[in-house]
């Protein structure tokens, strides 16, 4: 098994398809955000500057990151692949993440970019709604994921909400700052010929068979 990293922009179901390989590969889905939450569960000096910068919003250090992917990666569960995910999130923290790799004797595995047009995810996020009961996701804009009604939950009748940032003015932003801060980590990794890109425009099936594909070539 191979380690894998996905590249995606915002609303391409990153998180549904690293869900789904976990599931069928069993191997740990390693996200920062879950590392630092879990050191800062910890009573130790760098668990409490770690939870003292989260509760104040601000980003931890580059360097306490680093050393902490690092140290997690290492771990026997992670020796034979891992899913990465929220890493690296601009070409420097690239560098970074191939230093580490380097450092534990590691691959960099299958690098796959799902790469979905803009008009298609601009339809996802105005399209989606969520219960505010029960959680279930809904897409008014896909005729397969669409309530009954428009504004009731098919499940238990709830109310159906829009989240407040799920609008095109919100989504520009969110998308711009992605394309900067991606494409050299693209770039990076298709000179490199670990790159493969997929078209991440088809149902969430069709976008994990390809995506077993590449793992099982
Ligand atoms: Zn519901």
């Amino acid at each position: 098994m191979k380690n894998i990293m996905f590249i995606a922009p915002p609303a391409a179901g990153k998180g549904t398809q690293a869900e789904l390989v976990v599931e069928k590969y069993g191997i740990p889905h390693i996200s920062t955000g879950d590392i630092l939450r879990e050191i800062s569960k910890e009573d130790s000096e760098i668990g409490k500057y770690v939870q003292e910068t989260l509760a104040s919003g601000k980003l931890v250090k580059d360097d306490i990151t680093y050393q902490l992917v690092e140290d997690r990666l290492g771990k026997k569960d992670c020796k034979n692949g891992f899913i990465i995910d929220g890493f690296p999130r601009n070409i420097d923290q690239a560098y970074e993440y191939d230093k580490i790799l380097k450092n534990l004797g590691y691959d960099i595995g299958h690098v796959i970019y799902i790469n979905v047009d803009k008009k298609v995810l601009e339809k996802r996020i105005t399209g989606r709604r969520i219960c505010e009961d029960c959680n279930t996701i809904y897409n008014i804009n896909d005729k397969d994921n669409s309530p009954e009604i428009e504004s009731v939950c098919d499940n238990c009748g709830g109310k159906l909400y829009q989240r407040s940032d799920d609008n095109l003015e919100a989504f520009d932003t969110r998308y711009q700052m992605y394309m900067e801060k991606t494409e050299p980590i693209i770039k990076h990794y298709r000179e490199q010929n670990v790159l493969v890109e997929i078209d991440g425009n088809d149902t969430v099936e069709n976008i994990f068979k390809k995506i077993d594909k590449i793992i099982n070539e």
